[in-house]
């Protein structure tokens, strides 16, 4: 059963804003990940996210804007951010900004906080949609609360199915990991999640250090829940630098050891993030091996948020 899932052709797309305007849910391709949009100012359809996800309401949405113009009306701004803004948008950095639009529709996607996130995602046909629907659409990861992220449309229906009104295929995502999530509304600017645009590239466009939150991102009201994420059905062993027998071992970069997928054989990052989620998901389809193993990755650039995600999906209670 795959009717849910469409090309995302023009026409198609048109179907789609018209089905996030009458409070129906999407699953739009992004260049990190599959997004699960509803209309950011429906209660009613993000409530349906949260249910969808199975997904706590106390974990509040990221909103995706199509127009940098619209943030000021959306969010407090101040120079620093549009300075932000206008570099890397757009493209996978979230800001965390006190909210401006008070409506009480956006209290349920902002988890009743006095902020709300906002990005605007660099993939042709999230924009088309957004622009198309006329509102910010809110979407977290298109997937089961706490299990793997989805890259592909296929992704999606395996972990959402029917949930879904419909599924925009738009191809494997660029850059597979989730944005980086950054809160700027203090003097010093805080990473609350590594993502797809490295610390490093944010200090040296700033010419300051960035912290890096203590907190768990995933849990901005109440920490320290949510360290399991992204996780496979498999056990998973993280930093592995060889396979036991018994395990599915996905290597990063050249290796003399057995391995089923290497995440880059010649060591690249990027391209890292791009497979990881993918690899997760077939690693964890495979019925030849009971336990999955995985590479050390080094703790630098986009490592950071691939050793972000496998730690969470390892996490064990
Ligand atoms: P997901 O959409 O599942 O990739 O997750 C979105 C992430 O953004 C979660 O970790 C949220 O906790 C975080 N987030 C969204 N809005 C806010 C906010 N206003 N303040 C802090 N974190 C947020
Ligand atoms: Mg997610």
């Amino acid at each position: 059963m795959q009717h849910h899932i469409v090309p995302a052709t023009p026409e198609n797309i048109v179907h789609a804003a018209k089905i996030i305007r009458a409070g129906g849910l999407v699953a739009m391709p992004t260049e990190t990940v599959y997004g699960l949009g509803a209309n950011a100012y429906d209660s009613s359809a993000v409530a349906s996210i949260f249910a969808a996800k199975n997904r706590p309401t106390f974990n509040p949405l990221i909103s995706h804007i199509a127009d940098i113009d619209f943030l000021p009306q959306y969010a407090e701004t101040d120079a620093r951010v549009m300075a932000l803004a206008e570099h890397f948008w757009p493209g996978p950095l979230t800001f965390v900004l006190r909210r401006k639009d008070l409506s009480p529709a956006l209290d349920l996607a902002s988890a009743g906080l006095p902020t709300v996130s906002v990005r605007m995602p660099n993939h042709p046909v999230a924009l088309s949609l957004i622009r198309q629907a006329g509102v910010p659409i809110v979407a977290p990861s298109a997937n089961r609360s706490q299990s793997i992220s989805p890259t592909t449309a296929l992704h999606v229906w395996e972990s959402l199915g029917p949930r879904v009104d419909l599924i925009l295929d738009g191809g494997a995502c660029s850059v597979g990991v989730e944005s980086t999530i950054i809160d700027v509304t203090t003097d010093k600017i805080v990473m609350l999640r590594a993502g797809g645009i490295p610390l490093e590239t944010l200090e040296s466009f700033l010419g300051e250090t960035v912290l890096i939150s203590q907190g768990n991102p995933d849990l901005p009201t109440s920490p320290g829940q949510m360290l399991r994420h992204y996780a496979p059905e498999h056990p998973l062993r993280i930093h592995a630098t060889a396979p036991m027998e018994d395990e599915f071992y996905i290597a990063f970069g050249p290796t003399k050891e057995r391995f089923e997928l290497n995440l880059s054989p010649r060591g690249d990052l990027t391209e890292a993030a791009t497979h990881l989620f993918d690899y997760l998901h077939k690693a964890d389809a495979q019925r030849s091996y009971p336990k999955i193993a995985l590479a050390p990755i080094p703790e630098e650039g986009l490592g950071r948020a691939i050793n972000d995600r496998i730690r969470r999906a390892a996490y064990r209670r």
